[in-house]
């Protein structure tokens, strides 16, 4: 979608750094390999940086009071304040990002269910989330965060590439937000956010279009949480055969009756789960490259992420 390589920044171990606690890493075949072919990494180790040396004894979250402290129980050292030192300062050196793969389970870059430990050490909750990818998210609540065992998925493999592509792009309109350039963003992602989520899909086109009260980086600011929620969760195969059925409608005077019959069933067969998405996808193309129609082509749902990940072959 756009021509320089994205930036994502990455829990150092899960591109095979030895810096975790046993001076082991946690390599992930398709981020090391796969991944690293599309996007540059920035790689992080939120517990090096704040000081800790590898071999370093385990830690955890554990309730302290009102809080939930990063603690080293064993040794009876608390890591907190020197993570959220280590958070402050790293922090505003990451703006350029386009997305985060960050290391499950971990209590420092975990996204979900890390293991938060009860303060009599008795019990815990899997509720919690790291205080590096905690601190992350709060800063850019926009960034495409994703861990590394989740991108296991291919549904949720597919979309994260997708909005990594997707921020990337919105970065350069974040630099120089203009109304012109804001509708041509939201004209080429049009299906791709239909297809995700119709009700945002319907409230974002006439906010693009429409007078708004504040400033032009307050109206790409609003367009973009509300493109970047939408994307959050992959597109469904009803949202898919939306989309489908919409550009079905662009060829209604241009292919004859056995053709649309094809494209109908394509679809219906996509939609009841007997055919991959690039079955429709794949007639769709056929007859787009007889009958040319330049606002579908330039659609970022046709090609939204790089071919050579084949990520579509499997939905
Ligand atoms: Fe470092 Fe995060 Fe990996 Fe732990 S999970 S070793 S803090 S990069």
């Amino acid at each position: 979608m756009s021509s320089n390589k994205p930036i994502v920044g990455v829990s150092a171990c899960v591109v095979g750094q030895q810096v975790r606690f046993d001076t082991g890493h946690k390599r992930s075949f398709f981020v090391d390999q796969q991944l690293r072919e599309l996007v540059d990494f920035k790689p992080v180790c939120p517990e090096m940086g704040s000081g800790m040396p590898t071999p370093r004894p385990t830690i955890r979250l554990r309730w302290v009071g009102e809080q939930i402290r990063l603690m080293d129980d064993k040794n009876h050292i608390d890591h907190t304040d020197s993570m959220n030192r280590f958070n402050e300062q790293i922090l505003p050196s990451l703006s350029h990002l386009s997305g985060f793969v960050v290391c499950a389970k971990s209590p420092s870059c975990g996204m979900e269910r890390v293991k938060v430990v009860q303060e009599d050490g008795k019990g815990a909750e899997r509720n919690g989330r790291g205080l590096f990818t905690q601190a992350l998210m709060e800063r850019y609540p926009l960034l495409p965060v994703e861990e590394d065992g989740r991108l296991n998925d291919l549904n949720l493999r597919e979309n994260f590439v997708l909005r990594v592509m997707v921020y990337h792009e919105a970065q350069t309109l974040i630099a120089e937000p203009t109304q012109h350039g804001l509708l041509a963003f939201h004209r080429k992602h049009k299906l791709l956010l239909l297809a995700h989520n119709e009700p945002l899909y319907r409230q974002l086109g006439p906010l693009v279009g429409s007078e708004f009260d504040g400033t032009i980086e307050q109206k790409v600011d609003t367009y973009l949480k509300g493109m970047m929620k939408a994307l959050a969760k992959p597109a469904t195969r009803r949202g898919h055969t939306n989309v489908l059925q919409h550009i079905q409608g662009y060829f209604k005077k241009d292919i004859d009756a056995g053709e649309k019959q094809h494209l109908q069933d394509t679809i219906l067969a996509y939609r009841a789960g007997r055919l991959p998405l690039m079955a429709p996808l794949a007639v769709v193309e056929h007859i787009l490259a007889r009958y040319p129609k330049p606002y579908i082509e330039q659609q970022s749902y046709l090609h939204p992420t790089p071919e050579q990940l084949a990520l579509r072959c499997n939905l």
